[in-house]
């Protein structure tokens, strides 16, 4: 099973992310995570991408893709993945395109978790307020407030993207998060727990 989850920061993306992993054991691929990890241990891609997360921007296109087309190819994505904050423009959803057609892959379904603006904004300073000494350094106001502003300029043309091909699936992001779980749930069409290791159903 091949998957994007697509929707704002604070919409609540990684917590469902790891649901789907551990749901359909599939291979959680978080850009911003790999990304955390590069800026912790300091390597090359790391020194490149500090700032410009600390600021909220995206990181350049051809690193994210990179990182992505190296980790696609590892055995614990052999079932499948779920692509949680990538792609995050049109030229990286195209990116993507082509990179899956070279490996003979195809996505499955992109879930979009919608929210209210308002209230995003709102969970987000609460975030912002909970985590002022926390380990995230683009977790203060400011930063946040920009990942929304580059959220809707860059990656909200992704949705009509995705419904072109025929491939989205919309979720209401607002519902607690056991709501939220059992929506994806369904909108996939098969319970999670059934995958076999060779990545068919049982
Ligand atoms: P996230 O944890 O997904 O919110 O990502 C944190 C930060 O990492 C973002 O604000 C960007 O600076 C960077 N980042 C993560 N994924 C991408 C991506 N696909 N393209 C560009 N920048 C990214």
């Amino acid at each position: 099973m091949r998957l994007i989850l697509l929707g704002p920061p604070g919409a609540g993306k990684g917590t469902q992310a790891a649901r789907l992993r551990d749901g359909y054991g599939i291979c959680q691929l978080s850009t911003g995570d790999m990304l955390r990890a590069a800026v912790a241990a300091g390597t090359p891609i790391g020194l490149k991408a500090k700032d410009i997360m600390e600021r909220g921007d995206l990181v350049p296109d051809e690193v994210v893709v990179g990182i992505i087309s190296e980790r696609i190819d590892q055995p614990d994505c052999a079932n499948g993945f779920i692509l949680d904050g990538f792609p995050r423009t049109v030229a990286q959803a195209e990116a993507l395109d082509r990179l899956l057609l070279e490996k003979g892959l195809a996505l499955e379904a992109v879930i979009e978790l919608s929210v209210d603006e308002a209230i995003l904004i709102e969970r987000i300073e609460k975030r912002a307020r909970e985590s002022a000494d926390g380990p995230r350094a683009d977790d203060n106001a400011d930063a946040l407030r920009k990942r929304v502003e580059v959220y809707r300029a860059q990656t909200e043309p992704l949705i009509a993207y995705y419904e072109e091909l025929g491939l989205l699936r919309r979720v209401d992001g607002m519902a607690d998060i056991d709501t939220v779980w059992s929506e994806i749930v369904d909108v996939l069409g098969s319970a999670p727990g059934r995958q076999t290791a060779a990545g068919g159903r049982a």
